[in-house]
């Protein structure tokens, strides 16, 4: 997108097509062509309006010159060589925002960022080192848009998950507006997105509230306060008491619908039996699931993945005493720096960041 020009995507589509009407009067431009380009933008993928071959050439490039189709840009798509495919953006200030495409049975799972970096600060994680900005529902969005564009390696996607940059509830106003556009303006149903954080005071209940059926995932790493502090630094805010107590609300607010609970393992740190016992006694009571993550490498960071015998103890120990499902993640994307925790860790992430450290 270049400067000055309105991107159509940062408005709901109700309020794009007044903008364009208005526009097209001051043309004198039939008004049916404000629903054309939308349907050229959110069912047919078009990335600029050059591609809209049933609109007269003169208007294209009129359109050119006041819109933008939007608001994220396109940078560059890496294979990770494994299916899936790293996909970056830039804001329009350039900041790099990037999302990943892993094909699942039946389509693709969608994994999209919310913020340039991450103000979190988590030391496991690469999204955790900078933060810019948090990103606008319409950069949300076009992630989505301009991934199903894409085509290639990534196919049609089949869920979304809010699991690339940035955490999803500290960027409230991106979140929602996200979650009703997506909703209203692609026909994407709410079961088929998934929310992952790691609890911000009051935003799970309103999530529960306003998405009921929106699938909730929650980043828990340790059972202890003091392990999880040191991992996640804003859980500082929320201590698990209150993680717990807002996730039962959540619980009730959704008529008991279930809550994955993440759990990245880190050798050494929150990998043993004790662990896994103090997982199981603390979710007791809970409709939840736990889903394992082995911990994905990055730079400069001083973890270490368990190896795949204490990796399976682990989730034998937690099977021995918990009900719900436990699964392990299905690592993708490594080979391109697109596995979990790992986006943000190009070189370009650190021009003009800000370092991690506080919310
Ligand atoms: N900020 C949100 C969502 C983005 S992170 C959150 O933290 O939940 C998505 C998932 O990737 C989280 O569960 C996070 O803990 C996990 N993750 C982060 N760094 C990782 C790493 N290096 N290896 C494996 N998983 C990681
Ligand atoms: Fe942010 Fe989530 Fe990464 Fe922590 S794990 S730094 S909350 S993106």
């Amino acid at each position: 997108m270049s400067a000055g020009r309105f991107p159509l995507t940062a408005l709901r589509a109700e309020e794009t097509r007044r903008r364009l009407e208005a526009f097209l009067a001051e043309m004198g431009a039939p008004a049916y062509r404000a629903r054309q380009i939308l349907a050229w933008v959110y069912d047919r993928g078009a990335r600029s309006f050059e591609e809209m071959r049933d609109l007269p050439r003169e208007l294209r490039a009129a359109l050119a010159e006041r819109f933008a189709v939007h608001s994220l840009r396109r940078e560059r798509e890496t294979p990770a060589g494994d299916e899936a495919c790293k996909h970056l953006f830039l804001t329009r200030e350039g900041y790099p925002v990037e999302s990943v495409g892993i094909p699942v049975p039946g389509g693709a799972t969608y994994c999209l960022s919310v913020a340039s970096g991450c103000p979190v600060g988590c030391g496991f994680c690469a999204s955790g080192a900078f933060f810019h900005r948090f990103l606008a529902p319409g950069e949300i969005l076009d992630q989505y848009l301009l991934m199903k564009a894409a085509g290639g390696r990534t196919p049609a996607p089949s869920g979304i998950v809010l699991m690339g940059m940035g955490e999803p509830l500290l960027n409230w106003r991106g979140t929602r507006g996200f979650l009703a556009a997506i909703g209203a303006d692609c026909a994407v149903g709410a079961r088929r997105i998934t929310v992952s954080t790691v609890g911000v005071p009051g935003r799970l209940e309103a999530l529960g509230r306003e998405f009921p059926q929106v699938k909730l995932a929650v980043s828990l790493h340790a059972a202890e306060d003091s392990v999880r502090a040191a991992l996640i630094p804003a859980a500082a805010r929320m201590p698990i008491a209150a993680l717990m107590a807002a996730c039962r609300a959540y619980a009730e607010l959704t008529h008991g619908r279930r809550i994955t609970f993440e759990y990245v393992l880190l050798a050494g740190v929150n990998d043993g039996p004790r662990a896994a016992a103090a997982l199981a006694a603390l979710l007791k009571g809970l409709p939840a699931a736990v889903n394992l993550i082995p911990y994905n490498p990055v730079a400069g960071a001083a973890f270490a993945r368990p190896a795949e015998a204490a990796v399976a103890a682990f989730a034998a120990a937690l099977r021995a005493r918990f009900t719900g499902a436990v699964t392990l993640r299905r690592s993708l994307g490594g080979a391109a720096n697109a596995a979990c925790g790992q986006l943000g860790s190009e070189p370009a992430r650190s021009r003009g960041a800000r370092r991690r450290g506080g919310v």
